[in-house]
């Protein structure tokens, strides 16, 4: 069985040391004036489609023409993104570059499925030129659903790699409890892995298959995501 292999990315493969939070954070400061326009929004596991809508909502930006404020700000996000990725202080976390290469001669397709839109994914993995490493995936530009990314995934990935596009045959590796919560509401497995602000066991108690400390034990999750 060909096996359907979607990374999340932040926390998960990359730490961007905040460039995201800090690109909305100056779209948004531009449009409304104030500071902080973002606090005490939560980042952590959702769509950029979600986070987007709540922060306009919360400053009144959208009346009347919210899809185009919307389309406005993410333009306006991603390419602000690019420069804050440019001085970030991030880095590529353990034993992700080793278990993309053994992935490589295992009967997989390896793909994403992340809360990023394509290009921020883009922008963020080109960054540490990671993004090549990936045949297609499920993003977060259109829709606030997680469960939704997962199922794009999963139909993108296996199209692309001309394999069938059976929910049963994919694994979801994420850091949060959004992440495993998609990859079950879509009918795939979970891997967790505790490189994000959750603990293996909370992931595990959140219906994780599988958790790891990190992705370093190559051998290891290999063989966890072929079981
Ligand atoms: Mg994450």
């Amino acid at each position: 069985v060909a096996r359907i292999i979607l990374f999340d990315i932040d926390l998960t493969l990359i730490a961007t040391g905040g460039a995201g939070r800090l690109a909305m954070n100056d779209v948004f400061q531009r449009l409304t004036g104030k500071p902080n326009p973002t606090e005490g929004v939560t980042f952590e596991g959702r769509t950029d489609h979600a986070i987007l809508m709540e922060v306009i909502a919360r400053h009144h930006l959208g009346d009347g023409r919210l899809m185009d404020v919307y389309r406005e700000v993410a333009g306006a996000y991603l390419e602000e993104l690019e420069r804050k990725m440019a001085v970030s202080n991030g880095r590529v976390l353990p034993g992700v570059v080793e278990l993309l290469d053994a992935l490589r001669r295992e009967p997989v397709a390896v793909g994403l499925a992340t809360g990023n839109m394509r290009r921020g994914a883009q922008i963020k993995l080109g960054h540490y030129g990671l993004w090549e490493r990936f045949d297609g995936g499920g993003f977060g530009d259109e829709t606030p659903v997680r469960a939704e990314v997962v199922r794009q995934a999963i139909e993108e990935v296996a199209r692309l790699a001309g394999i069938d596009p059976d929910p049963q045959d994919a694994v979801v590796i994420g850091d949060t409890p959004l992440d495993i919560e998609a990859a079950h509401l879509a009918g795939a497995q979970a891997l967790g892995v505790a490189t994000g602000s959750y603990s293996s066991e909370s992931l595990l108690e959140h219906g994780a298959q599988a958790a790891v400390s990190d992705l370093s034990e190559t051998e290891r999750v290999v063989e966890i995501l072929l079981a």
